[in-house]
Formats: structure tokens, C-alpha cells, sequence
């Protein structure tokens, strides 16, 4: 009897045991089964270390790329602009959407896991218009990006330097064509700002300084602080505010930045969201900085030079939040997700807003900035297009040319777009950054 007793007790204790094991592996199995998944040695996902299942598709359908098969696009001048949103074939690139996404590609699933074959994952991004701002580019290095920034919708993303991925060449260190090759420069770079970087100073001037708009400014061309002299390109006379923005006047927003002391412009930088990571589609983003400085180290700063940086990406969210009453959607590339047979997944993400400075002063901005079109971008190179803008001419130091940029949006309901373009050494923000933004706006918002 003894003997039987001893016997179900430890029956129950097996019992018991089997039952808290299978508990534990099902939780397990539910909270990290996707990682398991994931892992590229799971041959249902990864032929020898490369992934296998899943295509990338641009916004409208075009196939970008079939991992079964390691095919890319068709085309080779659609493959080199979509580089940096799709990827390249050893994923050195690894916020594009191979390796960033790959999760997404698997399309694992608690009940079937990864025996589907993948997903088909349509970024939001338009092929066509990036194939025109790699055409406008030229084979300079620079990104340029377009956004609807009442969806999130990144509807152009370029960086280049690019290659072929379908024919990737050897490429060295030491070449200097691709220099940063793999580095989204959209996502992943920060740059000095220039002038673009005097929106941030002029926000900061409108909501402190009372007497802004009654205020008459007298440009001989140069100015001293603290016995440096703050130099413009010549001297740009009297002029209120708004005209100060427009001639982007070097004397004006180094002395304003000086007025409006260091602590008030580090935080409208902060508030600008020029100095925080984001995240587009849960691919992180790179970070700017701001340093205080004094004298005219501060009066460089207002103005976009000493150690100012600043991310593309931030960039566009700003001006996106501008266009938008000082609310903008968060940047996004994933339109939606379906199985190879086409039944849509639900969308995990939600575009979040970003809020920005209040809305009166963001109007202010705005007009300011079509009137920088309007007196000085010559609106004829734009169509129609009622386009906000602020170009950037940003010293890069040695025998270098200047970066430019060119960075603003359109005022109208119709095409909520937001865009950014900066050309590495590539001279006037508003000559060579304004020409590419000129032929992508067009064909954006359908000219
Ligand atoms: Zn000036």
C-alpha cells in the first residue's frame, strides 16, 4: 500500500512537472517565438545565411526585390535609386529595408510560423520619383527626401552615392566615390545646416523679441561681435524681418542670436526635434547637435555654422510640422503588408503626430517662407506651385565648396508634401539643392 502511494505521488509529480513545462515553453513560444523565428540559421527563412522569403514593393506595386530568388528590379537606374530603401545584397546597408525589416519579409505567424513564404512588404515610397531625384542629383552625393506629412508617408528617399545591387562593384575604402556608400545619408548623417538652420533662430526671435516686425535691419556686408566679424555674401542694405530671412542675411540672425542668448536657442533647437533620434518605421535615425557657444561663436551658431548639425530626417519632420499649423506626421516607409497570396495583414503602425512650436508662430514661418520664393527663389522654376522654401549654403572648411540645401513644402491641402534636398559640395543651396527640388515637386504633385 505504502509502496502504491509512493508510486502516485511521483506520477503526480511527473504529471505536474510536464504540465508547468508545456506552460512555460507556450509562453516562451508566444513571447520570443518571432526571434526564434527570425534567426537566421531557421532554414525556412534563410537559404546559407541570406533571407529567402519576402518581396519589397514600391508604394504602387512594383517589385523591388524577391528574396526568394535575390532578384532586384528590372531596372538598373531603378535599382541604384531604391539602394538605400531596399538594400543591398550582403545587408551592409542596414536601415534598408532587407535588414531593417526583415521581421516584416518573414512574415512570421503565431499559428503557421514561417512556412507561408514571407511577406509582401510595399514601402511607401513612390519608384519612379526616386529614379527622377537620382536622375537630378547627377552622380553629386547628397539625399534627397519627400514626405506627406499629414500621412507620414516618405514618398521619395535617395542617397546618394549608390551602386548597382544586382552588380555590386569591389568597392575599397579608399575610393572616395563611395565614400559613406552603405550610410543612408537621409536616415544615418547629420550635416552642417547652413541657412536653413535661420528658421529655427527666426522661431525663436518671433515668440521673444516683442518689437521684431517694427524692427529695421541695415546690412553693410559684414558686422562685428565681440571683435569678430560676421560676414554676407555683400551687403544686403535695409530690410525688416521678413526681408532678412529672404536674403538669409548673416548679420541680422548672427545678432539676433546673440540678443536671444544661447540657453533660448539651444531650446528651440531642442523643440524643433533637431536634436533628438527618431525612429521612421522603427528604423532608428541619427541625432544633430547644438554647442553654446559665446560671442560670435553664438552668432555663427544662430546662423547654421560653428559645430550646428543636423539630421535630413529631422529636418523634413520640421518643415513638415511647419506646413502643418506646427503638427506633422511621424516619417514612415512601410505602406502596408499582405501574404504572398494578397490577404492584407492588419497595419501594426500608426503614423504618430509630432508637435512642434505653436501654430501662430509656424504660420508666421510659413509666410515668410513663400515670400523667400517669391523675392528671391524665383517662383518660375517652381510652375505653379505654391512653394515654401529656405535654401542653405553651408561652409564645409579647406578648398571645399559649400553643401547645399534646399528644404520647405507646399502650401496646399491638396499635396500636403514636405521636402528636403541637400547636394554634398555642391555650391548655392538655392541654385543646386533648389533645381533637384524643383524636378521632384513637379512630378510629386503632378505638373
Ligand atoms: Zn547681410
Amino acid at each position: 500500500m505504502k509502496q502504491v502511494r509512493q508510486r502516485t505521488f511521483l506520477i503526480a509529480l511527473l504529471v505536474i512537472l510536464l504540465l508547468t513545462g508545456t506552460v512555460v515553453f507556450c509562453i516562451q513560444y508566444a513571447v520570443e517565438g518571432r526571434h526564434w523565428a527570425e534567426f537566421s540559421a531557421n532554414d525556412h527563412a534563410y537559404t546559407e545565411g541570406r533571407l529567402s522569403s519576402g518581396q519589397i514593393l514600391d508604394r504602387s506595386g512594383v517589385l523591388l526585390y524577391d528574396a526568394a530568388s535575390g532578384q532586384y528590379a528590372e531596372d538598373s537606374e531603378l535599382r541604384m535609386a531604391t539602394l538605400h530603401a531596399v538594400g543591398d545584397p550582403d545587408d551592409n546597408i542596414s536601415t534598408a529595408a532587407k535588414a531593417a525589416l526583415a521581421s516584416h519579409l518573414i512574415g512570421y505567424n503565431f499559428l503557421t510560423g514561417t512556412t507561408t513564404g514571407g511577406h509582401r512588404l510595399y514601402l511607401t515610397i513612390d519608384a519612379e520619383l526616386n529614379r527622377t531625384a537620382y536622375e537630378a542629383l547627377d552622380g553629386r552625393k547628397g539625399t534627397v527626401a519627400v514626405y506627406n506629412y499629414e500621412t507620414g508617408d516618405i514618398l521619395c528617399m535617395v542617397s546618394s552615392p549608390t551602386f548597382d545591387p544586382a552588380d555590386p562593384p569591389e568597392i575599397l575604402d579608399s575610393d572616395s566615390r563611395y565614400e559613406g556608400v552603405y550610410l543612408n545619408r537621409f536616415l544615418s548623417t547629420a550635416y552642417p545646416p547652413g541657412s536653413v538652420f535661420k528658421l529655427v533662430t527666426a522661431a525663436a526671435a518671433i515668440e521673444n523679441i516683442p518689437d521684431l516686425f517694427e524692427r529695421t535691419f541695415s546690412c553693410t556686408g559684414s558686422c562685428e561681435i565681440e571683435g569678430d566679424t560676421i560676414t554676407c555674401p555683400y551687403a544686403h542694405g535695409e530690410m525688416d524681418f521678413s526681408g532678412a530671412l529672404a536674403h538669409s542675411c548673416n548679420g541680422v540672425f548672427a545678432q539676433l542670436a546673440v540678443e536671444l542668448g544661447g540657453d533660448t536657442l539651444l531650446q528651440y533647437v531642442r523643440s524643433a526635434g533637431l536634436l533628438a533620434e527618431q525612429t521612421v518605421s522603427d528604423i532608428p535615425t541619427a541625432a544633430g547637435s547644438f554647442e553654446i557657444g559665446t560671442g560670435s561663436q553664438l552668432g555663427w551658431s544662430g546662423v547654421g555654422q560653428y559645430n550646428d548639425m543636423v539630421n535630413p530626417c529631422s529636418l523634413l519632420t520640421l518643415m513638415g510640422a511647419i506646413a502643418g499649423d506646427g503638427t506633422a506626421a511621424q516619417p514612415r516607409l512601410i505602406s502596408r503588408e499582405t501574404t504572398m497570396s494578397g490577404i492584407s495583414r492588419i497595419p501594426e503602425e500608426h503614423s504618430e503626430a509630432v508637435r512642434l512650436w505653436p501654430s501662430d508662430t509656424c504660420q508666421t514661418l510659413r509666410a515668410m517662407m513663400r515670400s523667400n520664393v517669391l523675392t528671391t527663389y524665383d517662383q518660375s522654376r517652381f510652375g505653379d506651385l505654391p512653394i515654401c522654401a529656405k535654401s542653405g549654403t553651408a561652409e564645409v572648411g579647406g578648398n571645399l565648396a559649400p553643401h547645399a540645401w534646399f528644404c520647405g513644402f507646399l502650401d496646399d491641402p491638396d499635396h500636403p508634401l514636405a521636402f528636403v534636398v541637400l547636394v554634398e559640395n555642391g555650391g548655392s543651396g538655392a541654385d543646386a539643392a533648389g533645381s533637384v527640388a524643383a524636378a521632384i515637386l513637379r512630378q510629386a504633385a503632378g505638373e
